[in-house]
C-alpha cells in the first residue's frame, strides 16, 4: 500500500546495486516508479518496467534499447536510446514533484546528473563520479535552479543528517567513516597476492564490482571526500577520515564547541535512500533496527595511506583542482576493468592511476567546463590504456 509522503521516482541505473534497492525501498513503501534506465540489461528492465509500471525506460546501449521496444510492445512504455535518450526521458519528466535517483556506475552519470538538474528535478545521487569529476559545475547549476541536491551515498547520507544539529558556519570537521576494505591491516607485501575474488569480498557491504574494488584500494574514500567538499562546502583539511571497521556509524559533524553527532545504522543503502525520498520528514523503517548491546563495541583507527597509497592521490587530485579529479576518476575506471579482467594486478590499479594523474596534472589542473573536463576524461583514458599495453 502507497505510504504518505513518498515522491514519484525515476531510477537510474536500475539493474544495480543501489538501483535494485532503491525499488525495493518502492516495493516497500508503495512509492510510484516514473521511469527506469540501465546499460544493457533488458531482461531485468522489462521485468521492473512491467512490476512498477513505468511510463519510460532508457537503455544507454543503443542494441539493448532497439531489443527492449520489442520486449514492450505489447505495454505504452515508451523507451529511449543511449546517453542522449536518457537525457531527453529526464528532460521529458520535467521537475515536477518528482526524485529522479541517479545510481548509475561512473563517469557516464555526469550528463544524466545534469540533465536531470536542468529539467528541474530534485536529484537524489549515489553516483559520486558525477560530483568527482565536475563538482563545481554540478554543485553550480543546482545553486542556480534551487535545487538541494540529497545524498544517497552511506556516508553523506550521515552527514546531511547530522548537518541538521548545527550551522554550517559552526562545522569544525567532518568525520568522514571508512570500513578499511577487505584488506585493512595488510603490509604492502600481502596486497601483492590479491586475486579478483578477494578483492570483491568487501567485510560489511554488498555493492556494484567497481565500488567494491574502489573500497578494497580506498579510491571510494578519496572520492567520498572530494564528494563531501563540494556537497558540503568544506575544505578538505576539515575532513578526517576514520577507519570504523563495524560500519555502523556512517560518519559524523564536529561542531565549533566539540560536540560530535553522529548518525548509526544497520549497514543497509535501503535507508540512504529512503532518507533521500522523504527528506526532510522521516518516515515507517525499511531497514532492520540497531542492536548497540549485540554489537559491544565500535573501533576507530587512521587509514594507513601508505600501503594503500590511493587516498592521498586523491587529496592531491582535489588540491590540483579543475580536472585533475576527472582524471583520477577516469584512469581508475579504466584500472579497475582492467583489474576486474585480470590483465592488471591489485597494486597496479594505484601504480597505474598515479602515473596518469602525475602525467595530466599540469594539463588539467586549469581545466574548468565541462566539455573541457569531458576532454580531460577521454585523454586520462587514452593514456590509462596506453600504460596498460605496456605493462602487458
Ligand atoms: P552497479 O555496478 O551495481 O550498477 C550500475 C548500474 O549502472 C547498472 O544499472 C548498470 O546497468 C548501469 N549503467 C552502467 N553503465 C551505464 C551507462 N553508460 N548509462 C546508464 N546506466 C549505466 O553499481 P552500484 O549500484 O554499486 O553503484 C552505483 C553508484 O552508486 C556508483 O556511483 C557508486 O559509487 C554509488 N554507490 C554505491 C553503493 C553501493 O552500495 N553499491 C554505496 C554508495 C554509493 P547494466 O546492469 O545494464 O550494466
Amino acid at each position: 500500500m502507497k505510504q504518505k509522503g513518498y515522491p514519484t521516482v525515476t531510477v537510474l541505473g536500475s539493474t544495480g546495486s543501489v538501483g535494485e534497492q532503491a525499488l525495493d525501498v518502492a516495493r516497500q513503501t508503495g512509492a510510484a516508479v516514473r521511469a527506469l534506465c540501465a546499460n544493457r540489461n533488458v531482461r531485468r528492465v522489462e521485468e521492473q518496467a512491467r512490476e512498477f509500471r513505468t511510463q519510460a525506460c532508457a537503455m544507454a546501449d543503443e542494441r539493448a534499447a532497439a531489443d527492449l521496444r520489442v520486449r514492450l510492445a505489447d505495454t505504452g512504455v515508451r523507451v529511449y536510446a543511449g546517453t542522449e535518450g536518457i537525457c531527453e526521458m529526464l528532460a521529458a519528466s520535467g521537475g515536477g514533484d518528482g526524485v529522479v535517483l541517479n545510481a548509475i556506475i561512473g563517469e557516464a552519470g555526469l550528463r544524466p546528473t545534469l540533465a536531470a538538474l536542468e529539467a528541474g528535478a530534485r536529484l537524489a545521487l549515489a553516483n559520486k563520479e558525477s560530483l568527482v569529476c565536475a563538482g563545481e559545475a554540478v554543485m553550480a547549476l543546482a545553486a542556480e535552479k534551487g535545487i538541494e541536491i540529497l545524498p544517497v551515498d552511506s556516508e553523506h547520507c550521515a552527514i546531511f543528517q547530522c548537518l541538521r544539529a548545527g550551522a554550517r558556519g559552526e562545522i569544525r570537521r567532518i568525520l568522514l567513516t571508512a570500513s578499511g576494505g577487505p584488506f585493512y591491516g595488510y603490509t604492502a607485501e600481502q596486497l601483492k597476492e590479491i586475486t579478483v575474488e578477494r578483492a570483491l569480498a568487501h567485510p560489511t557491504w554488498r555493492m556494484g564490482a567497481k565500488i567494491t574494488v574502489d573500497s578494497a584500494t580506498l579510491m571510494n574514500k578519496g572520492f567520498e571526500v572530494i564528494e563531501a567538499v563540494h556537497l558540503f562546502g568544506v575544505r578538505p583539511e576539515q575532513i578526517e577520515v576514520l577507519v570504523h571497521r563495524e560500519s555502523i556509524m556512517h560518519s559524523a559533524v564536529e561542531y565549533t564547541d566539540n560536540s560530535i553527532i553522529a548518525q548509526l545504522s544497520v549497514p543497509d543503502m535501503r535507508l540512504c535512500v529512503q532518507y533521500a525520498l522523504t527528506h526532510p520528514a522521516r518516515a515507517g523503517a525499511v531497514i532492520p533496527q540497531l542492536d548497540l548491546t549485540a554489537l559491544g563495541r565500535l573501533s576507530f583507527a587512521r587509514p594507513d595511506t601508505a600501503t594503500f597509497p590511493l587516498l592521498r592521490v586523491a587529496l592531491e587530485a582535489i588540491a590540483a583542482g579543475g580536472a585533475v579529479p576527472a582524471v583520477l576518476n577516469a584512469a581508475n575506471e579504466v584500472a579497475v576493468a582492467a583489474f576486474l579482467d585480470r590483465r592488471l594486478s591489485f597494486c597496479g590499479i594505484s601504480e597505474l592511476v598515479e602515473e596518469a594523474v602525475s602525467r595530466l596534472r599540469a594539463s588539467a589542473a586549469g581545466v574548468r567546463s565541462v566539455p573541457g573536463i569531458l576532454e580531460c576524461d577521454a585523454q586520462a583514458r587514452e593514456l590509462a590504456e596506453e600504460l596498460l599495453a605496456k605493462r602487458a
